[in-house]
């Protein structure tokens, strides 16, 4: 199963994802993970990023392209994947698209999960991050709206909404029931 996760950030995606990525049997893929353990590593795709995620803005879609690109073709996503994360814009969504279909692999859903502002902000003061500070947060709310928003109308027919508020077992249930399982 290829599906996509949907949200403002501190939605739940990246618990969710691990749920979903044990229940259906493929990899958990998100791109903060795998900008994090570059970042941590040094690497030269992590010293580009971390500016980026600093300040709470999104990492050039060439250089996230790029890396989403080698992960999905690794052996362990040959049957699918949970994506968390991305695509985060239209133009990484077309991006996608065009890695899918070389494939020859369609998404099957893309799972949008429903918060509301004033939750998403206590969730994320409350864990902490570097880039979890009030300012950075506001900011990625922002480039939330203005891009990665626009993403739902661009999924639709595809799009199962779930609302996000809850425990998560409970929330974990409405998105395997969304998805007919
Ligand atoms: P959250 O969902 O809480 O915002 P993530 O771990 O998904 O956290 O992302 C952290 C940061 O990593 C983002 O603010 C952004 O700077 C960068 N990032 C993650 N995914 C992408 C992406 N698809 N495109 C560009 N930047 C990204």
């Amino acid at each position: 199963m290829r599906l996509v996760l949907l949200g403002p950030p501190g939605a739940g995606k990246g618990t969710q994802a691990e749920l979903l990525s044990d229940k259906l049997g493929v990899p958990h893929i998100s791109t903060g993970n795998l900008f994090r353990a570059n970042i941590s590593q040094q690497t030269p795709l992590g010293r580009e990023a971390q500016k980026y995620i600093d300040a709470g803005n999104l990492v050039p879609s060439d250089v996230t392209n790029r890396m989403v690109e080698s992960r999905i073709a690794e052996p362990d996503a040959a049957n699918g994947f949970v994506l968390d994360g991305y695509p985060r814009t239209v133009d990484q969504a077309v991006a996608l698209e065009k890695m899918l279909q070389q494939a020859g692999q369609p998404l099957d859903a893309v799972v949008s999960f429903e918060v509301a502002d004033d939750v998403v902000v206590e969730r994320m003061l409350s864990r902490g991050r570097g880039d979890d500070t009030e300012e950075v947060i506001r900011n990625r709310m922002h480039v939330y709206r203005e891009e990665t928003a626009p993403l739902l109308q661009h999924y639709d027919g595809l799009v199962a909404s779930v609302d996000g508020v809850g425990e998560v077992e409970e929330v974990n249930n409405r998105v395997m029931r969304a998805l007919g399982r």
